[in-house]
């Protein structure tokens, strides 16, 4: 596809004087396909994860469908989770920022109701919120939804796994039928193909999730570990690539409560999240991990939904996930903004027929590496770091750096003494 410029695309001045002041250059592959369909009033069913800039994608037609002097609510973008909704709504504020009068009003359940209340009566243009609070308002008679122009379901599939079906449809059913849909979500099970076809006219099915994988900053590599190896594996890698952020996926709830015991009576800082826990809960572990004050998040799929930690540095398959769309979803938390990052995948006895299959739907070798020995881990952990001061000397310019080691030579000591020292350095750090 050619590369296209946010000035190809129909949209106020307001909005392209905020987007390069967030400082897009370019639009990203679901925005360039979804821009022009939707802007051009089309329903959409937009296959994309978090990560791929899905929430200009819909966010930027979403503002130009809004008419100021109107106050009543014209646009309803309904997501799963009040971390996600905050985040949209953060997004939407960026994206907005040249725009005044404009108001946006996130609903979610856990914030004091009255309040929200309070600020719908004085008028909102754009709602984005939880199905059940979404409800509850429409209940009360507190959110008219009669003069919605557009609705935006984000991660409808997670949505749908979390049992918002029947709320989901109430609330379309609020909404006026001319209303234009657009749909986005990771994987696009039956379920979802159905909801879009009672609920979507036409839509243009967009789909980028390879997008993600080829990203060539995301070091892939498996490990075939029985479950009893896993653990010592884990904290051998950690030590190795020396991490401090990591995410690791189990398939279950209860393998994320057992993992996170075993990683602390070991003495690492760790902290789950999982579907049976409440949503106050999972915000104060994903704030913490989001502080760095907790350094390794154990998750299963469908809690991870919608985190977006801009310095994970490792994601680990503690098990081999069950869909390929997860092991996609999965390591694209690491490796963000250019930064390099690993997935580590763990591979028990049967599961390698498992990973092959990924290895098909990804179109790449994932590459495999030996446990490593407690003696091979010292080898390794200097390997590593004479690849980093490759990368060090092809990309920085070292002039001052040079000078001091000089300083050191002239007093004597040769440079291979010098840089061995530093080694030995590094590896204690
Ligand atoms: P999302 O998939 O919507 O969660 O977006 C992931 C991240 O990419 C967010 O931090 C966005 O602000 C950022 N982003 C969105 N569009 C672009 C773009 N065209 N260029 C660079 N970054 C972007």
């Amino acid at each position: 596809m050619e590369q296209l410029s946010f000035d190809d695309f129909e949209i106020s001045k307001e909005i392209k004087k905020a987007v390069q002041e967030i400082g897009f250059e370019e639009p990203t592959p679901i925005q360039a396909l979804a821009l022009p369909e939707a802007l051009a009033g089309h329903d959409i069913i937009g296959q994309a994860q978090t990560g791929t800039g899905k929430t200009a994608a819909f966010g930027i037609p979403v503002l130009e469908k809004i008419f100021i002097g109107d106050k009543s609510p014209q646009a309803i973008i309904i997501c799963p989770t009040r971390e996600l909704s905050l985040q949209v709504a953060e997004e939407l504020g960026r994206l907005s920022s040249f725009m005044s009068k404009l108001h946006i009003l996130p609903v979610y359940g856990g914030q004091p109701i009255g309040r929200q209340i309070r600020v719908l009566n004085k008028g909102a243009h754009i709602i984005i919120g939880t199905p059940g609070r979404l409800i509850d308002h429409i209940e009360r008679g507190t959110l008219d939804l009669s003069g919605i122009e557009i609705v935006v379901l984000d991660e409808a599939d997670e949505m749908l796994d979390m049992g918002f079906r029947d709320d989901i449809e109430k609330i379309l059913r609020e909404t006026p039928t001319k209303r234009q849909t657009l749909l986005f979500s990771a994987t696009i099970p039956k379920t979802i193909e159905r909801l879009a076809k009672k609920y979507q006219k036409n839509p243009k099915k967009l789909r980028v999730a390879q997008n993600i994988i080829t990203a060539p900053e995301i070091e892939q590599i498996y490990y075939e570990a029985r479950e009893h190896l896993k653990l010592e594996l884990f904290t051998r890698l950690m030590d190795i690539y020396d991490l401090n952020l990591v995410l690791v996926f189990c398939n279950t709830k209860r393998r994320v409560d057992y993992l996170v015991r075993d990683l602390k009576s070991r003495g690492y800082d760790a902290d789950g999240i999982h579907g049976d826990m409440r949503q106050s809960q999972r915000d104060k572990v994903m704030n913490k991990f989001r502080q760095g004050k907790v350094e390794i998040l154990v998750a299963t799929d469908v809690a991870a939904r919608g985190i977006d930690v801009p310095d994970v540095e490792a994601v680990f398959n503690y098990d081999v996930p069950n869909d390929n769309e997860y092991y996609v979803h999965r390591i694209g938390r690491t490796g963000r903004a250019g930064k390099t990052g690993y997935a580590f995948t763990f591979v028990a006895g049967k599961e390698i027929y498992k990973l092959r299959d990924i290895q098909k739907y990804i179109k790449s070798k994932i590459k495999q590496n030996k446990i490593p020995t407690v003696k091979e881990m010292k080898t390794i952990k200097s390997g590593l770091i004479l690849d980093r001061v490759k990368k060090v000397i092809e990309k920085n310019n070292l002039d001052k750096d040079i000078n001091a080691v000089e300083t050191l030579i002239e007093s004597g000591y040769n440079s291979i003494d010098v840089a061995a020292a530093l080694l030995k350095m590094l590896k204690e750090e």
